[in-house]
């Protein structure tokens, strides 16, 4: 069965508020620039990270970033939120590690990410998805992550609305997560423009020009911004970015759909109870289930 975007009103209702009120409270009132060193297209939470980091290296002050509508107002908003550590390489695992890390310090300096270490289920209903959670638990030494080989028993221990039947077994990963990838995006930001960063809201990149095949400048809604280098991070929409650019850059880039429904709070369900899983993927099914204080997100193509 295939779910439709259903999202309950309460949800929404919070959301938009949230994002009303960070209109009101962000809005860049300096001038716009007409140089800069880098500039960032799209605020997303992409977009957040990288003029944040460049804002640690100490380039907060020549950093400006344009987004055509609000912060995090693009797929960020739409995001479940999910961390994993488990990642395909060990570059990405690292990357992984240091976003959790900063998420943490985040919230011990009072911004909100959401980050909330519940851990994860992964399911396997197949002796193929075994074999890769044995791999996975060999691999989890050499890059240093903590998971477990379950067997279904011990699935339902973890979740006990599971029915087990057909499952052969799990692997949990204690240190996976959830986040709210907007407030995440939101904390992330105000850091950079502590640290000097620019943000210009409801301004779009119309186009960047080269010379010399180098970046020279940036066309936008509010004016021209002369910079060395321009970063990408228009997301969803980074394919058209590329175009934008003279000659055109290629971003091999394709959106695909993603079904999501959220339910009421479910009775019979606690999800804050310690020590219950409140994450579970069933990859054979291509579905996951996340839990939070108020509800549910499902995935499923069946
Ligand atoms: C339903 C759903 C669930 C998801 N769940 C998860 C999950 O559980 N875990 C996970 O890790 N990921 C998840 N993702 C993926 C995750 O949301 C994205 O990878 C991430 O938010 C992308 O961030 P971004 O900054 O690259 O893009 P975006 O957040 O889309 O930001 C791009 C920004 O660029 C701006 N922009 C575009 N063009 C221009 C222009 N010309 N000028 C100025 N600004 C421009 C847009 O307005 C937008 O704000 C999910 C995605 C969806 C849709």
């Amino acid at each position: 069965m295939f779910y439709r975007c259903l999202r309950t009103f309460k949800k929404s209702q919070t959301r938009a508020l949230r994002c009303f009120s960070n209109t009101a409270t962000s809005l860049d009132i300096e001038k716009f620039p007409n140089e800069a060193q880098v500039v960032i297209c799209g605020a997303g939470v992409m977009g957040a990270s990288v003029a944040y980091h460049l804002a640690k290296l100490g380039w907060g002050k020549y950093t400006v970033v344009i987004e055509q509508s609000r912060i995090g107002g693009g797929t960020t908003w739409h995001s479940s939120g999910l961390i994993g550590v488990f990642k395909p390489s060990l570059a990405q695992v690292k990357l992984t590690k240091s976003s959790v890390s900063l998420y943490k310090e985040l919230e011990q300096k009072g911004l909100s990410t959401g980050w909330k270490e519940c851990g994860s289920l992964n399911l396997a209903r197949s002796r193929d998805r075994m074999t890769v959670f044995r791999r996975m638990k060999a691999q989890s030494v050499s890059w240093d992550i903590d998971c477990e080989l379950l067997t279904p028993e011990q699935c339902k221990d973890k979740w006990p609305l599971l029915n087990a039947e057909d499952i052969l077994g799990g692997l949990w990963i204690p240190g996976d997560g959830v986040g709210d990838p907007y407030e995440t995006c939101l904390s992330i930001m105000a850091q950079a423009k502590n640290m000097g960063v620019k943000v210009f809201e409801n301004c779009a990149v119309k186009k960047i020009t080269h010379t010399n095949q180098k970046v020279s400048s940036v066309e936008t809604d509010l004016g021209l911004i002369k910079c060395e280098y321009f970063v990408n991070c228009a997301g969803f929409w980074a394919r058209g970015v590329g175009r934008l650019s003279e000659p055109v850059v290629k971003v091999p880039l394709h959106a695909v759909e993603h079904y999501y429904l959220h339910t009421k709070p479910i009775p019979a369900l606690d999800p804050m109870l310690p020590g219950k899983v409140r994450v579970f993927l069933c990859h054979e099914r291509l579905s996951y289930k996340l839990f939070d204080c108020t509800d549910m997100v499902e995935l499923s193509p069946e």
